[in-house]
């Protein structure tokens, strides 16, 4: 049972020393507990979060833990009456290729939704997050501006393809011309180079009425960007700060703070924060069908950067905090 524990915490940048790759034992099963194997494994930004001690909305992992994680998995062994070897379940068993998991903690894969990746990605966690932040909280309406970066990945692909649907006109903000040109075959009406010199005109020129909700998950020289161009009640759904997840220090330049505060009280805005699992009770039922139907359709799309291999995972994560993934990441654990 190969599997990769935290094995110092980051200072910065994760480096690849910060993981460990270990074997273990196949771990064995009482009632009531399912024995998985691990197709793929999904990797995601707050996991930075979890490897550091500093307070968060949920616990830190501690050093020599497993790497936590979203994956979807074989049933190898069931003692629970209503799941049976072969079924394939949504788990979260982790950076490990088998793992002893409650039956009450996995969810069956109904195989006529599509490939079972998907509920890692656009039909899963991150789809979810995007649909319940930008209905719930950006409210986009027909014929309003809907801004998002990190567009290409899971979250903001499906931000902007969601605002379409709803009749917004859909900005994204990406890393490189390959990931812009990208967003064009999405549908995004305009696409905004973050790393490009001139990315305060493009954007300045691509959001001509303003913005009526930014669906922020990046944080940093975007947001400075984008906070002089919000329109009055504009609505911001504050989802993720990657740009900031490996910062050590405050960033540079003057305290932003009161004039954060300005643009608050004279343009009427809306930040709120908020964790996608708060939206789950109320709102995912709903999404599984709305998003299913959609993909189907061919209104969203989507698209996967896959690892193969576990022990390829690290640098894949590191990777992904940088913007050298181009799409979901899902590492193929159950290739070997
Ligand atoms: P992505 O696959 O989009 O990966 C992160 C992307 O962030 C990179 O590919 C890169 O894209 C972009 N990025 C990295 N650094 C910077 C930077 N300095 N400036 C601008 N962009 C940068 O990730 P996800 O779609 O999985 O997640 C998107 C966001 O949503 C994250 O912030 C994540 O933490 C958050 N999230 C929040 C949840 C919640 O419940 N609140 C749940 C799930 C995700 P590019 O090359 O285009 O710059």
């Amino acid at each position: 049972n190969t599997r990769i524990v935290l094995a110092s915490r980051p200072v910065g940048e994760p480096q690849r020393s910060d993981f460990r790759i270990e074997s273990a034992p196949i771990p064995s099963i009482s009632d009531g507990q399912l024995l998985l194997k691990t197709r793929y494994l999904s990797l995601d930004p707050y996991m930075r979060g979890r490897m550091s001690d500093a307070k968060s909305y949920a616990a830190p992992m501690a050093v020599g833990d497993v790497m936590v994680g979203g994956t979807v998995c074989d049933v190898i062994e069931s003692r629970e009456p209503g799941f049976a070897k072969g079924d394939v379940v949504l788990a979260f068993s982790g950076w490990q290729e088998y793992a002893a998991a409650d039956a009450h903690h996995v969810r069956k894969l109904d195989p006529r939704l599509g490939p079972p990746r998907m509920a890692l990605g656009v039909l899963g966690m991150p789809g979810f997050t995007a649909y319940a932040g930008l209905l719930a909280i950006g409210k986009p309406q027909p014929g309003e501006t809907v801004v998002v970066a990190a567009a290409t990945g899971p979250v903001g692909s499906a931000v902007g393809q969601i605002a379409k649907i709803k009749g917004a006109r859909a900005v994204g903000i990406a890393g490189g011309p390959e990931k812009c040109a990208y967003l064009a075959e999405l549908g995004f009406d305009a696409a905004v180079d973050h790393r490009a010199p001139d990315f305060v005109d493009q954007l300045a020129a691509a959001v001509p009425d303003g913005i009526d909700v930014y669906f922020e998950n990046v944080g940093g020289a975007v947001w400075d960007a984008v906070l002089p161009r919000l329109n009055t009640y504009a609505r911001v759904p504050v989802c993720g700060l990657v740009s900031q997840y490996n910062l050590t220090t405050r960033p540079e330049g003057p305290d932003r703070a009161p004039a954060l505060m300005s643009h608050i009280l004279t343009k009427s805005l809306t930040l709120r924060g908020f964790i996608q699992s708060e939206f789950v009770g109320a709102m995912y039922a709903d999404f599984i069908g709305e998003m299913s139907e959609w993909i189907h359709q061919g209104r969203v799309q989507y698209r996967e950067d896959i690892v193969d291999g576990l022990e390829n995972a690290p640098e894949a994560f590191i990777g992904m905090l940088a913007g050298r993934n181009f799409g979901k990441v899902v590492v193929n654990v159950g290739m070997a």
